[in-house]
């Protein structure tokens, strides 16, 4: 296929120089440091030493990466969690006020948010009863303005993964750039297009070490693509935009995949306990199938039930309003202590004060 993102890019942006920090002007570890204006001495009132930049372009983090995705170092880019990869893009290929997104809801708010912060339209093709892709209706609904086709697999907040062959038929089909939000993907009973995206040039996928990893509070998003897309979002990203903490933590932890295989082994181990104690519950009307670390539960009367599980100190999300959500609570998979507290105040909720 014949695909180049730069053909994409916004106008302004084709020769835009970028900033050039001291660490892209010497990449070099040895020698006196007196180019970037730091503080020789330390950092105040912390014992580690924070006080040199970051590496701008994180290739020790990416070669840690690298090694686990099994994908080379250049089709990787870091962001300050995958939020930042997400606004990157449209501000790389979308002209505000012109150019527009296409977003398949029920999914992940932040596509729609990122755009209307940069003044880019949404195009809503909706899921179908079953959360599955209208492949026609995205295929009709594209344009040359269409630049960017989020998907999101397994999708947020409806839990299930997107089949497969759609997001190849779409992959092939679609004109411009397709997003695949893969957050969940180390939950699901899948690969994920990691292994496909030699093949798909217009392809971004999106992975996170905020779920599986348990690193959320670390903020670390990946983006993969080609090296011209990675290219191309290095250009625009402010300098420093991983942290040198975030980077430190995340080299240690990605050194060690059996801890996070296990923590998922427990988490799905934990998701199939919860699924059979919550079907159990008579105010549960249905649990839609999940390939994530949480599930949709439809009740009768969600936003009283919610309130209810706050009063007993138990946060879930309420989904309720959310196109073919329904009734919906989207509830996280948590420690067997945390699920039993779930379903203590579950089973607490009188049948007859929530009866429809
Ligand atoms: C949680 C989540 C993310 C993760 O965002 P970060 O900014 O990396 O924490 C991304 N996409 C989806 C669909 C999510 O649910």
């Amino acid at each position: 296929m014949s695909f180049d993102p730069n053909s994409l890019l916004r106008k302004h942006l084709v020769n835009l120089k970028s900033y050039s920090s001291a660490r892209d002007e010497y990449t070099g570890k040895e020698g006196v440091f007196l180019d970037a204006n730091e503080n020789p001495y330390g950092s105040a009132g912390v014992k580690e030493a924070y006080n040199r930049y970051p590496d701008p372009y994180q290739q020790e983090v990416k070669q840690a990466i690298a090694k686990i995705k099994n994908i080379d170092t250049e089709s990787i880019f870091l962001g300050n969690g995958s939020d930042e990869p997400i606004d990157l893009l449209i501000r790389a290929f979308c002209e505000p006020g012109k150019d527009k997104v296409i977003t398949v809801p029920p999914t992940y708010g932040m596509y729609e948010v990122s755009a209307g912060v940069n003044d880019v339209g949404v195009v809503k093709v909706p899921l179908n009863e079953n959360f599955q892709l209208d492949v026609k209706g995205v295929i009709s609904a594209a344009g040359s303005d269409t630049k960017i086709l989020f998907l999101c697999s397994p999708n947020n907040p409806t839990g299930n993964l997107i089949r497969k062959e759609d997001l190849f038929t779409l992959l092939h089909q679609f004109p411009n750039l397709v997003v695949i939000d893969e957050a969940y993907i180390d939950f699901a009973p899948d690969a994920g297009f990691l292994p496909h995206l030699h093949r798909f040039p217009n392809l971004i996928v999106l992975q996170t070490l905020s779920k599986a990893w348990g690193l959320a509070g670390v903020r670390l998003g990946m983006a993969f693509a080609s090296p011209e897309i990675v290219t191309i979002l290095n250009r625009i990203k402010p300098p420093y935009n991983i942290a040198a903490p975030t980077q430190g933590i995340v080299r240690e932890a990605l050194g060690n995949v059996l801890a996070k295989e296990k923590m998922v082994a427990d988490i799905l181990e934990q998701k199939n306990w919860l699924e059979d104690q919550l079907e159990a519950l008579p105010i549960v009307q249905h649990i839609y199938p999940s390939d994530a670390n949480f599930m949709l539960v439809r009740v009768p009367k969600p936003k009283e039930i919610y309130q209810f599980l706050i009063d007993q100190k138990v946060i879930v999300r309420d989904r309720s309003n959310v196109m073919h959500c329904h009734g919906c609570l989207r509830i996280t998979v948590g420690t067997r202590a945390e699920n039993e507290a779930l379903l203590k105040a579950m089973a607490l909720v009188k049948e007859d004060s929530f009866a429809n």
